[in-house]
């Protein structure tokens, strides 16, 4: 049913790819992000909400859209949509034809997520899996400590600009949603986050109150240090990435992670962040763990 080319993933019997490598004729795309959607194809069916997502960030992109359990007949197969709790309108593409049912996951994620729709199990013959960070040995950091720990470590720099480094399409949405569960303080974003913020409101979405950055004094969301021209106008400032990345199971105790491989542990960070706040560079900041 799915086969291996030079574009990617191919349904010869539906005549699609799946998330594209190259521009194709039919590109049926599991979610927004940039290793997933990719410009210069004829033509891409996805999700409204990615969709949405999509007409931002491929301006002019010819984009279908089909609703979560939607099915549609695209030659000798029926696909459907279904959510793979990684982002705002991602999802699994579940292939149903003459050699049984088929689903690609796309990046996907079981554990709760404010701003998208839980992931969906779905049975089928062939389950066709994304695997980062898949290996049990993995263990995640629970997202609302996570958050908790960035607003404490934002309220312990007062009088200055507490910089956060994240990915501007999804891991940012997902950090104001939580932060947003704890605070009502508002959250500088850069340029780049904010439309997106827009699109994931538009689509029901609880977010933190945000501005876009300037000389104010806060929470700054930005991109990764070194292409971040505004961080020059942020004045004195603490940087620290978005989140932790995963614990080996069994490698070291949880109350020592320290040494973990990279990107660096935000404790380690936090502290070098806040003796080094006055100075321009921000080159030794974390970097954000996944898109
Ligand atoms: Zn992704």
């Amino acid at each position: 049913m799915i086969a291996d080319s030079p574009q990617g993933l191919y349904c010869p019997a539906g005549a699609f790819h799946l998330d594209p490598l190259l521009p194709v004729e039919r590109a049926v795309v599991t979610h927004a992000h940039g290793d997933h959607a990719r410009a210069g194809s004829a033509s891409y069916l996805c999700t409204p909400e990615t969709g949405a997502l999509l007409r931002r960030r491929l301006l002019g992109a010819p984009v279908e859209t089909l609703r979560y359990g939607e099915r549609r007949r695209i030659g000798d197969v029926t696909v459907s949509l279904h959510p793979a709790g990684h982002m705002l309108g991602s999802a699994q593409v579940r292939i149903e034809g003459p050699a049984g049912v088929w689903v690609v996951s796309g990046d996907y994620k079981r554990e709760a997520d404010p701003t998208c729709a839980p992931f969906e199990p779905l049975p089928c013959d062939v389950f066709v899996s994304e695997a980062t960070y898949a290996l049990p040995l993995f263990r995640w950091d629970d997202p609302a400590a996570v958050a908790s720990e960035i607003v404490a470590w934002w309220q312990g720099n007062p009088g200055k600009t507490s910089v956060l480094f994240c990915y501007a399409l999804g891991k940012a949405q997902r950090l104001l949603a939580e932060i947003g569960r704890i605070t009502d303080r508002p959250v500088w974003v850069h340029g780049m986050i904010e439309p997106f913020a827009q699109v994931y409101r538009e689509c029901g979405v609880r977010l933190a109150e945000t501005r876009h950055v300037g000389d104010e004094r806060g929470l700054a969301h930005a991109r990764p240090p070194g292409q971040d021209e505004q961080l020059d106008r942020a004045g004195p400032h603490a940087l620290r990435g978005a989140g932790s990345p995963p614990t080996r199971r069994g490698a070291e105790p949880r109350s020592s992670r320290s040494s973990r491989s990279p990107p660096a542990a935000p404790k380690t960070r936090h502290a070098m962040a806040t003796q080094e706040a006055s100075k321009p560079s921000p080159t030794s900041s974390a970097r954000p763990t996944c898109r």
